[in-house]
């Protein structure tokens, strides 16, 4: 068996869900290799030995796999964002539809049509959310940037590769006002500090920029300059805000928000409807793929103008409202009470007078309208990693929609809210994946159950 500190010849034969290369010793034992690609022939040194399974790192490359290209980011490998910059994006593409397929039959049981995977015409600079922490490294150098893979070392990143550029401009004044300021960052270890995390979001087609910065306190010395400095340095800036968060805590945003400029929101189109974004709300953080995967939900949801449309897990509002003049009525249902607030908002932005939201606990919130006597004839769910579980499919079965569209985050707990909703005489009839968040082993799918 091997042991620590070997140096072994692997062949990478598959990858992790998370997007890890795997080959096998002659043992049979698995062996994990971050970075590498399936047909690389490597030297691989064994750092950490289990039962029937190994880590290790590659030593060298003895024959390169015909999907490996070079990376093309100094932070690729140190930060915890990007596992897939050594490999063509094809061959990216091609391990997201294998652990969709691999999810859903080996977790869930289910066989069904799996579509090709809606791929996404840029890679690079397709996100417009960053939330970076800020921290000092042991030399005392300010830090922003990402966390290390399974840790809290922030690595220090300039501009991100995923991040639309103009984040570099406002991590490039925010740094030389902590610096000129003497400004004092956040240590996660004592939760002494004032500065925790930066921010920043950005509406694609409007342009308009928000920055928030999050503070152990109210705010920060000399806050007028950091303004006046990122006023002069984006002309898009539309609002700061300070969220304030003194827990000592991995959840990034506090409570409370103080908006220092502007109105404390943004505003962004989607399939040709304008939605207001609030620094709580969920909000897309890839505009262009939301428009395809959203187009793939209307079609799934296949309405003719007169059903009733529940949207469980609406965030602000846009799938179900991208859909409102297409049904009879719609209702939606959302935990977070500045999201619920949006919707609406959005809802009379774009003179949509058929929907209602609900700020509620999904599963609660439709066994309540189960109760009411309420009948979708489609329901949606887009429910957050966890995914929906068990008892909102046994709702759900309760309302006896003739169509379920299940979009997901998480292909694991997606599969198994299918088999579910198998166990409930509901037949997964299509799956679609979605490359959302190209480089990075996340994807989304679309899922279209009907009743039997
Ligand atoms: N469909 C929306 C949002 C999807 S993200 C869109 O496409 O933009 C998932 C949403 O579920 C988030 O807005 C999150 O706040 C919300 N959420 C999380 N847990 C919830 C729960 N238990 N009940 C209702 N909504 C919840």
């Amino acid at each position: 068996m091997i042991k620590k500190n070997d140096i072994i010849r692997l062949q990478i034969n598959s990858a992790t869900a998370e997007g890890s290369g795997v080959g096998r010793t002659e043992e049979g034992a698995a062996v994990f290799v971050p970075r590498s690609a399936v047909g690389d022939v490597l030297s691989v040194r064994i750092l950490k030995v289990k039962k029937t399974y190994a880590f290790g790192r590659i030593e060298e490359i003895l024959t390169p796999s015909p999907a490996r290209i070079p990376p093309d980011c100094p932070s690729f490998g140190k930060c915890g964002g990007c596992v897939w910059r050594h490999i063509t994006y094809a061959e990216e593409c091609r391990l997201k539809e294998q652990k969709v397929r691999d999810a859903v039959e080996r977790i869930g049981g289910i066989q069904t049509v799996f579509r090709p995977i809606i791929a996404c015409d840029a890679t690079d600079r397709y996100r417009n959310k960053a939330q970076l922490p800020v921290g000092r490294d042991r030399d005392g150098r300010v830090q922003i940037g990402f966390y290390a893979f399974h840790s809290h070392r922030i690595i220090d990143c300039s501009d991100c590769a995923l991040q639309p550029e103009q984040f570099a401009d406002v991590i490039r004044v925010t740094r030389e006002f902590i610096d000129t300021y003497d400004i004092p960052v956040y240590d996660e270890t004592t939760g002494q500090g004032r500065l925790r995390h930066l921010y920043i979001r950005r509406a694609e087609v409007t342009d308009e920029l928000m920055v928030c910065y999050v503070v152990n306190g109210n705010g920060l010395k000399h806050e007028d300059v950091l303004l006046k400095n990122l006023r002069e340095a984006l002309p898009n800036l539309k609002t700061v805000i300070f969220n304030s968060n003194r827990e000592k805590t991995n959840v990034i945003l506090g409570k409370k928000n103080r908006v220092a400029f502007g109105e404390g929101f943004i505003e962004d189109e989607l399939c040709g409807m304008k939605f207001k974004i609030s620094p709580f709300s969920f909000w897309q953080v890839n505009r262009v793929q939301a428009e395809k995967l959203y187009a793939k939900a209307r079609e799934y949801a296949a309405l003719s103008g007169n059903e009733l449309l529940l949207d469980l897990y609406c965030g602000t509002g846009t799938i179900g409202l991208t859909m409102a003049s297409s049904c009879g009525s719609l209702v939606g249902v959302e935990i977070i009470p500045d999201a619920v607030h949006d919707a609406e908002e959005n809802a009379a932005r774009n003179g949509v007078t058929n929907a209602r939201f609900l700020c509620a606990d999904a599963p609660e919130a439709a066994e309540r309208l189960r109760r009411e006597g309420l009948t979708p004839e489609v329901v949606i769910l887009d429910p957050p990693r966890k995914g929906c579980g068990e008892a909102l499919v046994r709702t759900i079965r309760g309302m006896e929609p003739s169509r379920v569209v299940y979009v997901s985050c998480d292909p694991a707990t997606l599969a198994r809210d299918l088999k579910y909703f198998a166990e409930n005489g509901y037949i997964t009839r299509e799956v679609t994946p979605c490359d959302m968040f190209s480089r990075t082993a996340h994807v989304e799918s679309v899922a279209l159950l009907t009743r039997v």
